[in-house]
């Protein structure tokens, strides 16, 4: 089984004011999914400017001190679970034009949170759909969280890997980003930036705050604090550039594709 995560920054014109699908990326994504697919295949997708512009406007995951908070956050929550379904069947929609059996998988429908983290998600749908040969698709959305203090929480796609990966235990997990790896610093703000190939601690960065971005998620940086447990699990992962033609592909086929992997050092994470 492969598990491949679609990043918000290829598939969304990440920034943009309104909720902006990146056409072409999605579809050349998709043909060389279809391309490479084999068997089991899951693909989770982040939200980009599907998301997060809404899950920060209305501070989704932060404390509700007052019933009017929780009101407003209610609203907050509906908006953006609509908004990152609209993405999903965009996404979806892409897949199917390929012949690709893509079936939607709504993380707020069955996933709950405590304290930001995964609590409950029964697996085994997702598990049955891949039995019958269907591909599932799974997206960065809003939860509910059992702490009552935030009561609601964002879920990342890339903690939904590491969730996935560590359940499913697939043969090779899969990262597309917009930029080639992981890199010492941010290579969007610093050309000087140097490719890690072999990731293994956050110390590999030269220092965490260059590395935060508008994600309200952590972006690269949440990233890789799930991919390290992941690693500390036992499973590898690695993050290739998406936004160059080809790289998906060669990845599904099993070949080895110019990016970072992310490893374990036997130290664990916080
Ligand atoms: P995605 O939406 O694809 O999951 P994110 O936007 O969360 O990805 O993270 C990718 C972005 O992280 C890149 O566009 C890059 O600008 C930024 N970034 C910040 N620091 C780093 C770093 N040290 N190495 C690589 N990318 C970084």
């Amino acid at each position: 089984m492969i598990i491949l995560k679609l990043g918000g920054s290829i598939i969304t014109v990440k920034g943009a004011e309104s909720p902006t699908i990146d056409k072409d990326n999605l579809n050349r994504i998709s043909r060389e999914i279809k391309n490479g697919i084999k068997k089991d295949l899951i693909i989770v997708h982040g939200a980009g400017s599907f998301g997060h512009p809404f899950a920060r406007g209305y501070e989704i995951g932060n404390p509700i001190t007052s019933e009017e908070e929780f009101e407003r956050k209610r609203i907050g929550f509906s908006l953006t679970q609509s908004w990152v379904k609209k993405l999903n069947t965009l996404v979806c929609d892409a897949f199917r034009e390929q012949g690709i059996p893509a079936v939607s998988i709504q993380p707020s429908s069955f996933i709950i949170t405590h304290g930001k983290r995964i609590e409950i998600a029964n697996l085994d749908l997702i598990i049955e759909y891949l039995n019958q040969g269907f591909v599932p698709v799974i997206y960065g959305d809003v939860v509910l969280d059992t702490d009552e203090n935030i009561k609601m929480a964002v879920l990342s796609g890339d903690q939904i890997i590491n969730h996935l990966a560590i359940n499913l235990t697939p043969t090779r997990v899969i990262l597309g980003t917009d930029v080639d790896g992981v890199f010492n610093k941010n290579p969007k703000k610093d050309s000087g930036a140097e490719l890690i190939e072999k990731f293994t601690s956050l110390n590999d960065l030269d220092s965490l705050d260059t590395t935060t971005n508008i994600d309200v998620t952590g972006g690269m940086v949440g990233k890789l604090k799930e991919l390290l447990h992941l690693a500390e699990a036992g499973i590898e992962s690695e993050i290739i550039n998406a936004g160059k033609e080809g790289l998906i592909e060669k990845a599904l086929n099993g070949e080895e594709v110019f990016g970072t992997t992310i490893k374990s050092t036997g130290n664990r994470i916080n």
